[in-house]
């Protein structure tokens, strides 16, 4: 893949847990996605508006409240997809093993939503999303790709990766979403959903010789490094 003229990328830090919010847009239509609305999401879409641009909806990385708002098990988080689609339309762009999660935790229903398969691809504008299904932190975590860009989500940390000791939580999976991610191309730069120290992006190349937890060579080596 090679880098597009079209592509709008912005990232935006967001509230008390080091959230990584992203615009992915297109700079001709000034059309963009919300990548994990939450937090706040009038400043989110404000941050778009000072940039002239129309947000048309979001792509959830997974439904932790972190991610989309809304309530978990007495974790709750003020503002996320569901005022998004009270400012008017917009779509939800999830995973569909990842949307009987995201209902539970947002209320939003099943009409708010476009629920994805694997490999689908997103257009906005000349700009093409790629929507990776990466389970392991959660069933239907997904990562996308976009051109030479990679928004992670929980999945992949600088120099970290997701828990994969939480409810719906695979730790087999994540080995091999993780296997899969590492076979991008190096130049790929990588966005995280959080920023857990250091850089707040890096590239696929550095993080192959950084990131242990894309180092692991066998199922059983993942297994031992992850207890
Ligand atoms: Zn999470």
């Amino acid at each position: 893949m090679t880098e597009n003229a079209d592509l709008f990328l912005k990232q935006i830090a967001v509230g008390p847990m080091a959230n990584f919010v992203y615009l992915i847009g297109s700079k001709r239509t000034r059309e963009c996605l919300i990548v994990d609305p939450a937090w706040d999401t009038d400043a989110i879409v404000a941050v778009a508006e000072e940039d002239d641009m129309n947000v048309v909806g979001a792509l959830v990385t997974h439904y932790h409240p972190d991610h989309v708002g809304g309530g978990m098990g007495g974790f709750d988080v003020p503002s996320g997809v569901s005022d998004l689609l009270a400012r008017g339309n917009a779509k939800i762009h999830v995973n569909k093993h990842e949307a009987e999660g995201l209902k539970l935790v947002t209320k939003i229903s099943d009409g708010d939503m476009v629920q994805h398969d694997a490999g689908d691809v997103v257009e906005i504008g000349d700009v093409k999303i790629t929507l990776l299904h990466t389970p392991g932190h959660t069933p239907g975590s997904q990562c996308f790709l976009v051109h030479d860009h990679l928004v992670a989500g929980d999945t992949l940390f600088v120099n970290g990766c997701g828990r994969v000791d939480l409810p719906g939580s695979e730790p087999d999976q994540m080995y091999d979403s993780l296997q899969t991610l590492g076979k991008l191309e190096d130049h790929v730069r990588l966005y995280p959903g959080h920023h857990y120290g250091g850089a707040p992006s890096s590239t696929m190349g550095e993080q192959k010789r950084t990131n242990s937890h894309l180092k692991a060579s066998s199922l059983e080596q993942w297994r031992a490094m992850m207890g």
